[in-house]
Order: C-alpha cells, then structure tokens, then sequence
C-alpha cells in the first residue's frame, strides 16, 4: 500500500507564529490565558495546557493573568473591554484575519453593502463583523437562498479559510444583483495551497485520510473537497480513530491535514496506517 501525503498540509504561518507568540509569553509571564482556544486543533490545546497555558471562554473569568489573543481574532467589544479594563494584552491575531477586517471596514465606509463568504458562529466572522458593526451579509452556501443586495453597489469578501470554488459561484450570482462587484480575495494563500495540494491528491488516491480538529474549518473544507472529488474520505483528529476495514482491497492512501494540525499527530497517523498495513 502507498501512502502519499499533501505537497501542502498542515500548520500555516498564522498558526505557528501564534503558538510561539503563545508559548514564548507564557515562558516570560507568570500567569498567561487564551481568550478562546489558541487554534482550532484540541490536541494541541491540551499539550498548551500541559505547559500552563490555559484558555478561557468568558472575559469576565480574566483576573490579573496576561491574555494572549488567538489566531482568528476577538471581537471589538472584547478588546475595547479588556483596554478599558487596562489588561495586558498579546495580541497573536493573524495579520491575514486583520487585513480582512480592514478590508470589509474600508468597504463600508466606501459605501458598498458587504457580502461575506463564512460561517457565521465561526470566531473569525464574529470578529469580523464586530468591526462593521453586524451590517454585512453573511452567506455559508452560495447554492441555496440568501438575501438579494438592496445596493447596487456590492463588495465581497471570505473568512479567510473558505473555497475558493464556493467564492467564485458567489461573486458569480451576486454578479446577477447589481451594477458595481468589488470583490477581495481574502482566502488566504495558506488555504488555497492545502486545499489545491488536497484536490489534486484526491484525483488518483483511493481514499483519503483528512486530519485535524472536528471544529477546525480549514480542515472540514479539506475533507469536502476530498469528498467533492468523488474520493471516500475520512476525518479524523488522531490516529486512534482509524478503523482496519478503511484499508481494504485499498492500494494508495491520501493524508492531509488542516492549517492547525501538529506534525506529531500528522506522523502518528501515518506511522499506524503503515503498522496496520503490515499486520493485515
Ligand atoms: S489559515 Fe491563513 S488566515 Fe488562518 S491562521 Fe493560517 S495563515 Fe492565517
């Protein structure tokens, strides 16, 4: 059996410099929380933890611990408050999820009605509305309905982990509501590259293993575009997960991974794959 792995997975930039932002703080500060887990991969929330760096969910629980802000961002109301409430703060955001921000408050103000290309409970798109005041629509699936703009000047944007496919199906309908389309690529290159390297591995691998957190979703778009390819794919976080009936009658497996997930898990998995091949 071969196992090939993704030209691109695994941990981005904005991901790594947020773990070491996140690491070297709580090396040099007594006491350092997250507001909101670090990255979207539970595994390496529970190894942070293990080292001391615990996160919390509510910004009323913070006392005098320094608070690092995550990769996705927090909301504008969170940071006026913990600047109010004169915190010290590191801000770990990637600078990707801000120029995005500014992106759509640029667009605002210019006088275009904003579409965003995300989900809507995500962190990211949270933070990124915070800071347009809630006025931009939000749209996860550009095939079914959603509310037709009411300006015929429109702008368009994407949290940055989207598809581009699904991007381009929704600059393409907005195209059809109005006389002026802005239109920002803000999926950052980090995606583009896993989800390509995912495409083309998909294409002549006869199942693929997707690895990373089951909130992650960089790694769930990986897992649909796998699955888009007509690939029988599986999810998984950890190597535990793997099942021996996966690999029959099975000659070449594909394994990538989402911007959040550790090389240790990505190794972990791939050594068990060979264990169980060699068993079988
Ligand atoms: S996926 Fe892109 S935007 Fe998100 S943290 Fe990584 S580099 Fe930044």
């Amino acid at each position: 059996m071969n196992i090939e792995t993704a030209k691109h997975s695994g941990f981005c930039f904005g991901v790594k410099r947020a773990i070491q932002i996140a690491t070297e703080t709580a090396q040099s500060h007594e006491k350092t929380v997250t507001l909101g887990p670090i990255i979207h991969n539970p595994q390496m929330v529970e190894y942070l933890q293990k080292k001391g760096l615990h996160s919390i969910d509510d910004i009323n629980d913070i006392q005098d611990e320094t608070i690092i802000i995550r990769s996705h961002g927090i909301t504008a109301d969170n940071y006026k408050k913990l600047k109010e409430q004169d915190k010290k703060i590191v801000d770990a955001t990637c600078p990707f999820v801000k120029k995005a921000q500014e992106f759509a408050q640029k667009l605002i103000e210019d006088g275009y009605q904003l579409y965003i290309l995300g989900e809507k409970n995500h962190p990211e798109v949270e933070a990124l509305l915070s800071y347009i005041d809630d006025t931009a629509v939000v749209v996860s699936n550009p095939d079914i309905e959603f509310p037709k703009p009411r300006k015929g000047r429109v702008a368009l944007i994407a949290q940055t982990t989207q598809s581009e496919d699904k991007f381009e199906r929704l600059a393409s309908r907005l195209l059809s509501y109005c006389e002026e389309l802005q239109i920002v690529k803000t999926i950052c290159n980090a995606t583009i590259l896993r989800q390509e390297a995912t495409r083309n591995l998909s294409q002549k691998v006869d199942i693929m293993i997707v690895i990373g957190g089951k909130n992650s979703a960089n790694t769930t778009r990986l897992a649909e575009i796998a699955r888009a390819e007509g690939c029988k794919t599986y999810h998984i976080e950890t190597q535990e997960e793997l099942k021996d009936e996966w690999f029959e009658d099975v000659e070449t497996v594909g394994i990538t991974a989402g911007a959040s997930t550790p090389n240790w898990i990505i190794h972990s998995v791939k050594e068990k794959i060979k264990e169980m091949n060699e068993t079988k």
